[in-house]
């Protein structure tokens, strides 16, 4: 099985050009690999057996040397803001979430770039599985698919355009290659077409990455996740801040920073825990140090997501409220991110293989 996924191919990895010199090394013409293309990325078929405008002998081919699909639906929640949580298994069974936010003018799909997560963000529920593996491009893709379909049926156009956030379990930083190779193949015209205008990705603050990341010419937005403003409190409450301090972190932000073009987006993400890192203290130490670092870019509050085994509660509306008047005050732009799907642990933080008491037939992985 290994074989099939990563080597004669999960078909969702490969950019049109691979496609069609898979096809071609099977003894098929070009235009096969196009229209196997399409299938698979703009009608969103999920096997070979539904492309019946292929001959009966290439579909037997392809099911013998490749595989249209991986990832199998384990279970599925519909949150009352009619958020959809899936949580989905790997081909060696491995737990793997993605969550559909349906919006008026444009839904979003938040998807994994690992399953499991090496970070060990304090805060955060995934953090405890661990990284069990980082996921493959066609992994990445196939996260896409599955949502679309389940939201609008397999071949039907989306009737709203689709953000994507990497804002999954997994830093997407550390999935690098999958993950840039997966927005290179939902970006194609003639596939998804979701280009990279359309997306953001979030990362803990792997700065050689963010480096590199200032170098590509068509990219993704890019939402730095802070938690804390001084070095203290974030080694404890993201650990990775012990590899990369904030001050050579801010000194990355800068230099992305400094290579915008009109248009993309550069955001500041700070997690608001109650009584840990929501004090007036704690706003004015963060706004002095983005204009320490003369960073613009926006701060998004977003309000923790309680879950049961992480001893830290949300901070109050009003505590909320006054942070961000303080970093206001102080010229730093914030914005309240408001939560959805919380009532089936889609939110943020909360990505993690657990069991929802209210869930019908809930297969999940429990934490330990
Ligand atoms: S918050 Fe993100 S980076 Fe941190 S442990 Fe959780 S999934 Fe990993």
């Amino acid at each position: 099985m290994d074989d099939v996924n990563e080597k004669a191919g999960h078909l969702l990895g490969l950019k049109e050009d691979e496609l069609v010199a898979f096809v071609e090394r099977l003894g098929e013409p070009k235009f096969r690999g196009r229209q196997i293309f399409a299938a698979l990325n703009a009608r969103r078929l999920r096997s070979f057996d539904e492309m019946t405008d292929l001959p009966k002998s290439l579909r037997a081919t392809l099911s013998a040397r490749a595989t249209a699909s991986t990832l199998t639906v384990e279970s599925r929640y519909i949150a009352s803001d009619g958020t959809r949580r899936y949580l989905l298994k790997t081909h060696d069974g491995l737990p793997v979430e993605t969550v559909f936010i349906p919006e008026e003018r444009r839904d979003t799909i938040c998807f994994s770039s690992q399953s499991g997560c090496p970070l060990q963000c304090d805060f955060c529920l995934t953090a405890k599985l661990g990284l069990l593996r980082t996921l493959t491009a066609g992994e990445i893709v196939e996260q896409i698919i599955i949502a679309l379909n389940d939201a609008y049926g397999a071949g039907q156009p989306t009737p709203h355009g689709t953000n994507l956030v990497a804002m999954g379990a997994g830093e997407p930083f550390l999935a690098y290659d999958s993950l840039m190779k997966a927005l290179g193949v939902i970006s194609a015209p003639e596939g998804l077409h979701i280009v990279a205008n359309r997306v953001t990705v979030s990362t803990a603050g792997v700065v050689p990455r963010i480096r590199e990341l200032a170098r590509v010419e068509d990219r993704p937005h890019l939402a730095i996740s802070l938690a804390a403003p001084d070095d203290e409190l974030r080694n404890r409450l993201m650990p990775i801040n012990k590899k990369w301090p904030l001050g050579e972190l801010l000194a990355a932000c800068k230099e992305f920073e400094r290579s915008l073009r009109p248009g993309e987006r550069f955001t500041f993400e700070y997690v608001m825990l109650d009584g840990v890192n929501d004090s007036d203290e704690h706003a004015r130490q963060l706004a002095r140090l983005l204009n320490r670092h003369e960073l613009r870019a926006k701060v998004n509050l977003i309000p923790h997501n309680p879950a049961d085994p992480l001893p830290y509660r949300p901070s109050t509306q009003e505590r909320v409220q006054t942070f961000k008047a303080i970093l206001e005050s102080k010229g730093v732009h914030a914005f309240v991110r408001r939560p959805r799907g919380r009532d089936i642990y889609a939110a943020c933080g909360q990505l993690a293989a657990r069991r929802v008491e209210a869930a019908p037939e809930p297969k999940l992985y429990q934490l330990a």
